[in-house]
C-alpha cells in the first residue's frame, strides 16, 4: 500500500485531470520541449505536431514552446538549465522513437502507449501497414489531443485508437474493449509516467502488462531515480524556488514536485520486468545524452530529477 505521508498534497486516489491541470500539465511541459527542439537548427529529433498540440493551450503554453525562451530573461543559470532539460527531453524521445523502429522491423503490430499525453508518434512515425496504435490518457487529455489534431486535418499514419482510462484502474478491459489483442505481440510504452503513480499503481501497471502480453511482446520505459534523498524538502524547496520565475513569467503555476509519488519502497523498474521473465537493456540517461552528442553532467541530471534509466525490455516466453 501506499504510504500516505509519501503522497504529495495536491494528489489523492482517482483525481483526474483536463490538459492544463495537474499531472495533465506535464503532458504539455514535455510536449513544449520537443516543439522548441524541433525548432533547433539541428534538432535531434522532429515533432511536427508538437507546436501546434502545446500552443493550442493558450498563450502562455505557445511561448513555453518556442525555440527561444525569450521569457526566461538574461539568467544564465535559468537558461542553462532549460537546455539540459530540451537536451534530456529530445534524447528519450529519440530513445523511444528508436524503439519503435526496433519494434518494427521484429514485426510487432500492435503499440500500446501507456500515458500518451500529447505524443505524435501514431502521427509522425512511419507505421507499416497493419499497425495499431492504441493510446491510454486520463479521457480529458485525449480528447483535448484528438480534437486539436482533427481541427488541423492531422492523419495518423497508423490505425489510431485512443483509450480514456485511469492507469490506477482496469484499464486492460478497456483497452480489450477498444480492440486489443492479447494473443498479439505488443510493444508497450510507459515514458514520463512512473512518478506520477504511487509504487503500489506501478507494480499492479507492470503485472498488468506482463498478463497481456504475448510471448514476442515488448517494452520501454522512463524510470527516474526516485531515492527519498533527491526529494527531501530542502531540495523540493529549492526546487520550487527556482521554478519561480516561470510562474511569475508566464503566469502558470506548475509544481512538479507536488504531483509526483516519492515513496522509498517504489521498485527498480529494471529490476522488477528482469525478475519477471523479460530480458532487460537499461541505458543510464546520463551515457545516452552523452551518446547522443547533448551531454550533461550527472550531478545536473540528479539536482533537477532527470537522472535514472532508459530501458527496453523483450518477452520471450511466458511472462511470470
Ligand atoms: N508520455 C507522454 C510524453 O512523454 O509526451 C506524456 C507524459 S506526461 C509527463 C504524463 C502523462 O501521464 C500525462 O498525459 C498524464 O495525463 C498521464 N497520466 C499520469 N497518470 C495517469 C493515470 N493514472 N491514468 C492515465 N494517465 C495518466
Amino acid at each position: 500500500m501506499t504510504d500516505v505521508s509519501d503522497a504529495p498534497t495536491v494528489r489523492s486516489a482517482g483525481d483526474s485531470w483536463g490538459i492544463t491541470e495537474s499531472v495533465g500539465a506535464t503532458a504539455l511541459g514535455v510536449a513544449a520541449a520537443r516543439a522548441a527542439e524541433t525548432a533547433q537548427p539541428d534538432p535531434l529529433i522532429r515533432d511536427e505536431f508538437a507546436f501546434l498540440l502545446v500552443s493550442a493551450a493558450g498563450p502562455a503554453w505557445a511561448q513555453m514552446a518556442c525555440s527561444e525562451p525569450h521569457w526566461l530573461g538574461d539568467d544564465a543559470e535559468t537558461r542553462r538549465i532549460h537546455e539540459m532539460s530540451r537536451n534530456y527531453q529530445a534524447v528519450r524521445t529519440h530513445y523511444f522513437d528508436e524503439y519503435f523502429t526496433d519494434i518494427a522491423h521484429a514485426g510487432i503490430r500492435q503499440v500500446v502507449i501507456l500515458a500518451a499525453g500529447l505524443d505524435s508518434r501514431a502521427f509522425r512515425l512511419d507505421w507499416p501497414a497493419g499497425t495499431t496504435v492504441f493510446e491510454i490518457d486520463q479521457p480529458n487529455v485525449l480528447e483535448y489531443k484528438t480534437a486539436t489534431l482533427q481541427a488541423h486535418g492531422a492523419v495518423a499514419k497508423a490505425r489510431y485508437v485512443p483509450v480514456p482510462a485511469d492507469l490506477r484502474d482496469d484499464w486492460p478491459a478497456t483497452l480489450i474493449q477498444a480492440g486489443f489483442d492479447p494473443a498479439q505481440p505488443t510493444a508497450w510504452l510507459a515514458e514520463g509516467l512512473l512518478p506520477y503513480l504511487p509504487a503500489d499503481a506501478q507494480d499492479r501497471l507492470f503485472e498488468l502488462v506482463g498478463e497481456h502480453s504475448a510471448p514476442g511482446s515488448r517494452i520501454a520505459v522512463e524510470a527516474f531515480n526516485m531515492t527519498p534523498e533527491r526529494h527531501t524538502e530542502e531540495r523540493r524547496a529549492q526546487r520550487r524556488a527556482r521554478g519561480e520565475r516561470m510562474r511569475k513569467q508566464l503566469d502558470l503555476d506548475i509544481d512538479l514536485d507536488s504531483l509526483i509519488y516519492t515513496a522509498d519502497d517504489r521498485a527498480d523498474a529494471a529490476q522488477w520486468l528482469a525478475e519477471h521473465g523479460w530480458q532487460v537493456e537499461a541505458a543510464p540517461s546520463a551515457q545516452e545524452m552523452a551518446r547522443l552528442g547533448r551531454p550533461a553532467a550527472e550531478a545536473d541530471l540528479a539536482e533537477f530529477g532527470m537522472d535514472g534509466v532508459l530501458l527496453r525490455a523483450r518477452l520471450d516466453g511466458e511472462h511470470r
